[in-house]
């Protein structure tokens, strides 16, 4: 599964003004020497693509929009998608903030075929978070990712072993997942300019070229790949993380933790509901310059409100100078914690856990009623009381 114009998807997503537009993330929009990151399809038309610079796209089309980066949301919508996939695979290895690999093996009685599996996937990241994304469909991670690239947008390929003649050999060696533009200047320089080339050249020459890469490239191109899906890599990046834009930039510590807590909230209640504890903890600060930086610590396990925000603070308290006013603050917990969800035995309680137990009952109640009644039905009193003071 690979996103289509991923970043720029997620913008129009709370950019509304931004659909039928053409449009793009960009980087440091207000320097003409800026590059495009992410262009929309309404953008493509008019030849934009991704790495041009600013000034070249406004040549190309003048009325393009562009909207500044920020990765914090890119990739807490990543995990939304994440947890979509979730639902039809249980081994599933992420490749990049917006693509992943799913092993669909022993999965056809559950929800049906691969293409159907396909068509509910791309259907449900469609409903749900309005993006799009395609598909491929094969019987390893190469042909599968290949296939992926053949349909865009909201494409579903299948590719078989027994058509990679046909459907793969064909296409330029720069488009085979694994070359870049160096490698394709060698190959180019041997006289290979397909990947159909590369499959019917001695693999001994490849060897001799390009040593085990040659090797590697050689067996793709033919068809074979025998890397499993490896659902370790995805465990490691999950994270569930919330960030806001302040309504004007801040310098207010008070205000600044009353965000975070509303923030933690939301992380905490997800990571519950999807029995998900990380084992680190990040914010995200981005200044009034728009400078950003990241800072994290690790935990044993985070997926407590409590422990989450009050470790959130301490990021904050001991990694920003207060002079800088900020513009957006987030927070987030990432990485899968060894440690399952606490199972804790009567006999083995010590006064911390006692402690912990208490607020993860606290927490969980909280939880139930919220799911009632709505996200606004209960606060903690902290809020309660500052947004009154905000107000005044
Ligand atoms: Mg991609």
């Amino acid at each position: 599964m690979d996103m289509n114009a991923f970043y720029i998807g997620c913008e129009m997503t709370r950019i509304p003004e931004l659909k039928g537009k053409p449009a793009a993330v960009a980087g440091d929009p207000k320097n003409r020497g800026g590059i495009i990151l992410s262009p929309n399809y309404d953008a493509r038309k008019f030849g934009v693509r991704t790495t041009m610079l600013i000034h070249e796209a406004r040549k190309l089309c003048p009325e393009i929009i562009f909207v500044p980066p920020e990765h914090s949301f890119y990739s807490h919508m990543s995990g939304m998608v994440m947890d979509i996939l979730a639902r039809y695979a249980p081994v599933i290895q992420q490749n990049s903030i917006d693509e992943a690999w799913l092993d669909l093996t022993g999965c056809e009685k559950l929800f049906g075929k691969p293409v159907e599996i396909a068509e509910k996937i791309m259907n449900d990241i469609k409903n749900e978070l309005d993006l799009w994304c395609s598909i491929g469909i094969s019987e390893n991670k190469f042909l599968s990712k290949m296939a992926s690239d053949m349909k865009k947008p909201l494409g579903i390929t299948e590719l078989w072993e027994s058509e990679i003649k046909s459907k793969l050999w064909p296409l330029k060696v720069r488009e085979m997942y694994g070359v870049g533009k160096q490698s394709e200047k060698k190959l180019n320089n041997i006289g290979i300019y397909t990947i159909g080339d590369i499959a019917r050249t001695d693999k001994r020459v490849l060897v001799r070229e390009f040593g085990k890469y040659g090797e590697e490239i050689h067996m793709l191109a033919n068809g074979h790949d025998p890397s499993p899906v490896d659902s370790e890599s995805y465990a490691e990046n999950k994270s569930i993380s919330r960030s806001t834009t302040l309504g004007e930039d801040t310098t207010d510590i008070e205000y600044l933790k009353d965000i975070l807590l509303e923030l933690s909230e939301e992380v905490g209640l997800e990571a519950r509901r999807q029995d998900y504890s990380g084992k680190t903890v990040s914010i995200v600060i981005k200044y009034s310059d728009f400078q950003t930086i990241t800072r994290q610590k690790a935990m044993p396990q985070a997926y407590l409100t409590k422990e989450i925000y009050e470790t959130g603070v301490k990021l904050l308290e001991d990694n920003w100078n207060r002079t800088r006013p900020i513009r957006l603050i987030g927070i987030g917990i990432g990485g899968t914690s060894e440690e399952k969800v606490q199972q804790i035995s009567l006999f083995d309680l010590t006064e911390e856990k006692v402690d912990t137990r208490k607020e993860e009952k606290l927490e969980k109640t909280l939880d139930a009623i919220k799911e009632r009644y709505g996200v606004g039905a209960v606060k903690r009193a902290r809020l309660i009381t500052t947004e009154k003071e905000h107000k005044s």
